[in-house]
């Protein structure tokens, strides 16, 4: 008899606390606004916004422009845009190819990174489209002036006989010295040889510690890939 009541009481125990745990989730996923959907529409949703949805840009061309066409009236933003985005493609071309082929400085380093990461496995990246490109940042400091663009852009990844569509972004550095006398060592932005992607320490010095190129040959002269990084 005690026995049989004891079954009883443990098995309203557990119903209750069934009950209360449901509630509980129900109230959480209303907060969140997932009422009526269950965990697996949850799942589903979170996945079509990790694939279908563009990276967003936060552009401050309307903040930068004007001053950017004040220092540099033959400089055209547009081209820039244009330029990253063909680094880009080449970069992801590279990756698939596993070779870094005639990519230099930042752009090589970021590939041969990506080849290592994806080691011995092949890949390719397939129907690539660009959304997007924006100028984010503009720096000028010691001498020395970087343009930052950000690029949005989607992939299907083929790897592992899997194909799954992506969405990323990354951002690109161009760097160009626009009065050498003002260089001094003490600036706030990290310069990389043009040729290896190593960092530079000094403009003073003529050679890249590295690989020994002539630095002062190539900066100067254009806007050059200084960084190059997914974020
Ligand atoms: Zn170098």
């Amino acid at each position: 008899m005690y026995f049989l009541i004891g079954v009883i009481v443990l098995i309203l125990f557990i119903l209750i606390l069934y009950l209360v745990i449901r509630f509980r989730i129900r109230r959480f996923l209303n907060q969140f606004g997932f009422s009526g959907m269950n965990i697996k529409d949850i799942v589903e949703e979170a996945r079509l916004e990790d694939e279908e949805i563009p990276k967003s840009l936060a552009s401050m061309e309307s903040i930068y422009l004007k001053q950017i066409h004040k220092d540099f009236p033959e400089l055209s933003v547009e081209e820039m845009k244009k330029k990253a985005e063909i680094i880009i493609m080449d970069c992801y071309q590279a990756i698939s190819k596993k070779s870094v082929g005639s990519l230099k400085g930042k752009a090589k380093a970021f590939v041969e990174e990506k080849i290592q990461e994806f080691a011995d496995k092949p890949i390719a990246f397939q129907n690539f489209k660009i959304h997007n490109t924006v100028l984010s940042k503009y720096r000028k400091e010691s001498g020395i002036v970087v343009l930052t663009f950000s690029t949005a852009f989607e992939y299907y990844l083929e790897i592992d006989g899997s194909n799954k569509k992506i969405q990323d972004r990354v951002k690109i550095d161009f760097l160009s010295v626009w009065d050498f006398s003002k260089c001094s060592s003490a600036h706030s932005i990290s310069i990389h040889c043009p040729n290896c992607g190593s960092p530079v320490s000094s403009l003073q010095g003529n050679h890249c510690d590295y690989c020994g190129s002539v630095l002062l040959k190539d900066f100067g002269k254009v806007f050059i890939c200084n960084d190059i990084v997914q974020y």
